[in-house]
């Protein structure tokens, strides 16, 4: 089955993966600016960063066959560096029209901090007045209802904001609704120890049902698995979901969150299935 991978970090990944996630489907992912695993000196750590995410990462995707598409902003972590962050959100709008840039993200919280509430609104004040979409980053562990709490009121209080066009990604069963109910996007992202399971995320799909909701595999550095979302489409398959499920959570969902951005590209295999 085709699918797309909606937020996995590939700078951190070896080309093999590519090839893997080719040969099980993959027609398109998007990769989110993210922290590198250390804090960065200085804003120009980050210009190259994001050149690596609109020039470097596109080229090793298309050669399996794989659309790629980034998203732009400084992460929760590194955010506590107000001047800092300043400064990179300063830089972004050179990168926003870069062919395959979808919008600003994963922005969000960390560690609930008053700094990263703060540069959290200036990135959302940034998408509101270049019309971008949004892609959040939740906190992980216990501070995880809090953040995402704090998030929506934030998105929300800000009048500009339009929610079909902001995807919060990491829920799990305890912030799904909150997401949802509040006419958001959401994303789930599938890891073999934290985060969520495959078979945790099919128990919230048949929860919350197919709408809005997506699956991805958050790919890094660190203990994760590239191939996590035809993990997940097994995991439905076994349990006896139509194909029409498996393909409206693992395809058509991510599809037509980024089809709102003016430069999505479609995959490779939808232009050549219409030749
Ligand atoms: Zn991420």
């Amino acid at each position: 089955m085709q699918y797309i991978d909606p937020h996995i970090h590939m700078i951190s990944r070896v080309t093999d993966d590519y090839h893997r996630m080719a040969q099980c489907g993959c027609v398109a992912i998007s990769e989110p600016a993210f922290w590198a695993g250390f804090d960065r000196g200085s804003a120009e750590g980050f210009r190259d960063y994001f050149h690596h995410l609109v020039e470097v990462e596109p080229k090793r995707a298309a050669l399996f066959g794989i659309r790629h598409f980034s998203w732009l902003c400084i992460n929760a972590k590194e955010a506590e560096n107000v001047s800092l962050s300043r400064d990179v959100i300063a830089m972004i709008p050179e990168f926003l029209q870069r062919p395959n840039v979808l919008g600003i993200g994963e922005i969000g919280l960390n560690k609930n901090t008053k700094n990263e509430a703060t540069i959290f609104q200036e990135h959302m004040d940034l998408a509101a007045k270049t019309d971008e979409l949004i892609l959040i980053h939740t906190p992980h562990l216990e501070d995880k209802y809090k953040g995402t709490r704090m998030i929506v009121d934030m998105l929300k209080n800000d009048t500009r904001v339009k929610p079909h066009r902001v995807c919060i990604d990491h829920v799990e069963e305890h912030t799904v609704k909150l997401a949802l109910d509040n006419g958001f996007w959401c994303g789930m992202t599938l890891y073999p120890t934290t985060k969520c399971t495959p078979a945790r995320a099919v128990d919230i799909i048949e929860m919350v049902g197919t709408e809005k909701i997506m699956a991805n595999s958050a790919g890094d550095w660190g203990k994760s698995d590239p191939l996590a979302v035809p993990e997940l489409i097994l995991e439905m398959r076994r349990r006896g979901h139509p194909e029409t499920a498996i393909q409206k959570v693992v395809f058509e969902n991510p599809l037509e969150f980024f089809r709102q951005s003016a430069r999505w590209q479609e995959p490779f295999a939808l232009l050549n299935f219409s030749k």
